[in-house]
């Protein structure tokens, strides 16, 4: 079955007539409904051939997403952002039918079997969603929950769970984070004791991305009594089952088209079986899978950064201030053209991370850093957008005010910038001996 699936899509991709008729010039987009002229490719030409990991099937199949998100997504973003909520079953069917969400993941289980780096070029990509809630739940199906899975999962658990969730039949959400139980993730408490050929749970999880509309978790739970990074097992919990209940719908700072819940477990029985991989690998896996989240959100926010340079340059080019516009004043353009250094830095950095992580390496240092930098120039670049737009940036108009709101997670989520921080700390060989 799943060779029937994935087939057909991948010579869908391979026959696309934009694999045949390339266009250098991606950046015939439009915001101009919005005002956006130009866009991050006009700011930074990229060449076919000059580029660093993107070969001219990379740009291929970014242009034909660039082509969804502008016709089934962008349109409802702000509906979307208003009700707390998107449709993420309806908005992951369009997604899966193109094969958006598993191209790197194997054809024999609906995927493109497409390396990783074709997986940024999807992240780079969906930063042209106008607001952070849609791509991160989208994020969390590709390269937060289904890593694992499609590495390690047995053969009935990928059928059961990794293949509706490429086709986009399957919604997924990720069980890591605790109340008691963020950062440090070795002091999870959620329990899952072993009764016959199956296991029972009790507890809870935080904070969970897409946690009110999920098919399944990939729950990170203790399945034994043993050290804290050997108790750990991954397992695909069908979120349907009896005992499985999301207590609420958390309110957010941002990410307000992005639902987030809290989830309780009461004496939830699920099949051994749905381990991922070996029993008590749990946290090796899942510091392997942050690994793909943690670039995936350093590759994702680079295009919105741009975009937001770029609509900060239009408006403040007309908006004129004592005379004159208030781009002419020489703190502002530096400023600009500051960020933009800095964003191109981390663009750098995140394909220097993606082409050594697609050779086999260990990119835990370079990762660690890109996703710091990430949510500390997210911060910033906001910040100082904001500012040049004046009250106008400061009111829900305008994508810059999202922004604001919705990038202050890059900072929390998936990894505090503290954590980032003690990793990169540990690989500098720097930590102080406990
Ligand atoms: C909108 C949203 C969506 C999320 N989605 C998910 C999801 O889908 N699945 C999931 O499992 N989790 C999810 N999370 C949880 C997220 O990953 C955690 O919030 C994050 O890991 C931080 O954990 P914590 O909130 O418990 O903070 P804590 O662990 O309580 O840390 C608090 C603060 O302490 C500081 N700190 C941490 N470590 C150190 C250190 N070593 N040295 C000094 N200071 C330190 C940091 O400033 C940190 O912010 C989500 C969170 C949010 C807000």
């Amino acid at each position: 079955m799943a060779l029937v699936r994935g087939a057909p899509r991948v010579s869908l991709l391979a026959n696309r007539s934009i694999f045949n008729q390339f266009r250098p010039c991606v950046a015939a987009r439009s915001f101009s409904d919005k005002g956006l002229a130009k866009t991050a490719a006009n700011s930074a030409p990229e060449t076919m051939t000059g580029h660093l990991i993107y070969t001219q099937e990379h740009l291929a199949l970014k242009e034909s997403l660039r082509k969804i998100i502008d016709q089934e997504i962008n349109p409802h973003v702000d509906q979307w952002e208003a009700e707390g909520e998107f449709p993420a079953h309806k908005v992951f069917k369009v997604l899966g039918n193109a094969g958006f969400l598993g191209v790197n993941k194997p054809v024999e289980y609906g995927g493109l079997g497409l390396d990783f780096s074709y997986s940024m070029a999807v992240a780079e990509e969906l930063g042209n969603i106008r607001c952070g809630g849609v791509p991160m739940a989208i994020g969390v199906q590709t390269d937060m929950t289904t890593p694992a899975l499609a590495r390690f999962g047995s053969h009935e658990l990928k059928t059961e769970f990794l293949i509706p969730s490429i086709m986009g039949d399957k919604v997924a959400c990720l069980g890591v984070s605790e109340v008691g139980a963020g950062s440090d993730v070795s002091s999870i408490k959620t329990k899952a004791v072993k009764k016959g050929d199956e296991y029972v749970i009790n507890g809870g999880k935080m904070w969970t991305t897409n946690g009110t509309q999920a098919d399944w978790m990939c729950l990170l739970a203790n399945t034994s009594d043993g050290p804290p990074h050997r108790n750990k097992s991954l397992i695909c919990l069908p979120m349907n089952l009896p005992g499985v209940h999301v207590a609420r719908k958390i309110d957010k700072l941002g990410m307000w088209s992005s639902d987030t819940a809290e989830v309780y477990f009461d004496d939830v029985h699920v099949p051994c079986k749905n381990v991922i991989g070996q029993e008590g690998m749990g946290f090796t896996y899942q510091m392997l899978q942050f690994q793909e989240e943690r670039l995936w959100a350093a590759t994702n926010i680079l295009v919105m950064m741009d975009n937001i340079i770029q609509e900060t340059i239009q408006y403040t080019r007309q908006r004129k201030i004592f005379t004159q516009p208030v781009l002419h004043h020489q703190s502002v353009y530096f400023r600009l053209a500051e960020l933009q250094t800095e964003v191109e830095l981390l663009r750098s950095l995140a394909y220097r991370a993606i082409a050594l992580y697609i050779k086999g390496n260990d990119v835990t240092k370079l990762a660690s850093m890109a996703k710091l930098k990430a949510g500390r120039l997210a911060r910033e670049l906001s910040d100082s957008c904001l500012q040049f737009w004046g009250g106008m940036g400061f009111t829900s108009d305008v994508l810059v005010s999202r922004f604001y709101r919705d990038a202050r997670l890059i900072s929390i989520g998936g990894g505090a910038d503290e954590v980032m921080l003690e990793i990169i700390s540990k690989y500098m060989e720097m930590l102080p001996r406990k």
